[in-house]
């Protein structure tokens, strides 16, 4: 399986689908599979959400701590309180207070920004889940006082064939899941697969509830989701360039050992950019590259897209000759030609280093709109046996770009 197809959006929306399908055939095995171990399956989801809190710490990825944490509390109340049947006393109440709180304690985590499990910000979220547990408590003692006498029937009807869990909860999930997955499709982060997968497997265990052991089937799914998550987090922040956030040098290098026999490399450099840097400054140069990178994630043809090195990048095609990428390269160019960057106001950011004040004065206006242009050279495996060849024939390529004058795309011809 390529990387590029794990990592793509359709690929985290439809794994965990794929499991609860899996689940749903073989229910009744994981029934009598639980039942023989017991004490491991059910204390598994614990052992799952705290190696992963311990995980997040190492990697610095509090968010995926802060949502084990929401689940290993919900998991902890479904175990302590919710193993008698939903008819009686207040187990379907407790279940709905817990299948609405748990997705809103996931999406709370948008509101925090990634940092060790000591950080303040971790500290702060679980005193917002201890408040929803307090404010959980409040409710039922209201209930028990016999406050919310028709709650049963007025908020909390079930259509018993589709599940016990109230109607209103059902639509609140599927509400859920799908805005979620929406954000998966639209940002194709980590982050928001993390809380997608979550939301979705929790809803699926409260939906089914009914159902023997399904809390702790589908939390420890859950619990694997979150560590496959956070590997992959550490995995991309050991691959990504530092700036702007596209897979390095060292990325590149691993993807060029898994090429097919028919491959492009493209080489792009941006046009004159020393003079650039000279105009505006070495941080806005910085903030130019970011949003060109971020430009080129967008190249058409199903191409991979690397930080090279400096202003260059190098955009990988496999199973493609560079004929064939001609058209998309075409498109980028003109893409990025005819972008317009709005710079940040420099003048309003810290001084953070004298170099960087000292460069900053006398440049132009920072709320200037900008335009920069790039050269591209693209050779393909007729070029050279060994892919570092093929970079040198597209780099050649490139050079020639420069030299007919910037701004275009030049072919590197084949050798063999
Ligand atoms: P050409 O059109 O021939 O490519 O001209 P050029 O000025 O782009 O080429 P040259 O290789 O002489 O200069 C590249 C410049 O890119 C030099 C350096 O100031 C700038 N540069 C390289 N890396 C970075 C970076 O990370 N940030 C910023 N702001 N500038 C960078
Ligand atoms: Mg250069
Ligand atoms: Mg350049």
């Amino acid at each position: 399986m390529s990387s590029s197809f794990i990592s793509s959006s359709w690929f985290k929306i439809g794994l965990p689908i794929f499991f609860l399908t899996i689940v749903s055939f073989t229910m009744s095995g994981i029934i009598k599979a639980t039942g023989a171990n017991l004490g491991v399956a059910v204390n598994l989801p614990y052992v799952l959400f705290i190696s992963a809190i311990a995980i997040s710490h190492a990697f610095k990825q509090s968010r995926s701590a802060m949502i084990a944490t929401a689940m290993l509390v919900a998991y902890y109340f479904i175990q302590a309180r919710l193993q008698s049947p939903l008819t009686s006393g207040t187990t379907l109440l407790e279940l709905s207070l817990l299948s609405f709180l748990l997705p809103v304690a996931c999406l709370m985590i948008y509101v925090f920004s990634d940092s060790r499990v000591t950080s303040v910000s971790f500290a702060v979220y679980s005193g917002l889940i201890a408040m929803f547990v307090i404010w959980c408590y409040l409710i039922l003692t209201h209930f028990y006082e016999g406050g919310f006498e028709d709650i049963s029937d007025t908020f909390l009807f079930s259509v018993d064939q589709l599940s016990r869990l109230p109607f209103v909860l059902l639509m609140y999930q599927l509400a859920l899941i799908g805005s979620t997955a929406m954000l998966v499709i639209h940002n194709n982060r980590n982050v928001d697969a993390i809380v997608y997968s979550s939301i979705l497997m929790t809803s699926a265990a409260f939906t089914f509830f009914h159902v023997p052991y399904i809390s702790s089937t589908l939390f420890s799914i859950g619990g694997i989701f979150l560590l496959f998550y956070i590997a992959s987090s550490s995995y991309q922040l050991a691959f990504n360039d530092g700036l702007t956030g596209i897979p390095g040098r060292h990325a590149l290098e691993m993807d060029l050992k898994q090429l097919s026999r028919r491959y492009s490399i493209a080489m792009l450099d941006i046009d004159h950019f020393k003079s650039f840097n000279d105009t505006y400054g070495h941080d806005t140069g910085d903030d130019v590259l970011k949003l060109v990178a971020s430009r080129m994630t967008r190249v058409k043809g199903n191409a991979k897209v690397y930080r090279y090195g400096g202003e260059e990048f190098t955009v990988l095609y496999n199973r493609k000759y560079a004929k064939q990428t001609h058209e998309y390269l075409e498109l980028l160019r003109e893409d990025i030609a005819n972008y317009e960057m709005k710079l940040r106001d420099t003048d309003n950011r810290p001084n953070d280093d004298k170099v960087g004040s000292k460069q900053r004065k006398g440049k132009k206006n920072k709320s200037d709109v900008v335009k920069v242009t790039i050269s591209i050279g693209v050779a393909d495996s007729t070029c050279a046996k060994k892919p570092v060849d093929v970079i040198k024939a597209a780099d050649d390529a490139l050079y020639k770009a420069k030299k007919k004058g910037r701004n275009r795309v030049e072919i590197a011809k084949p050798t063999h």
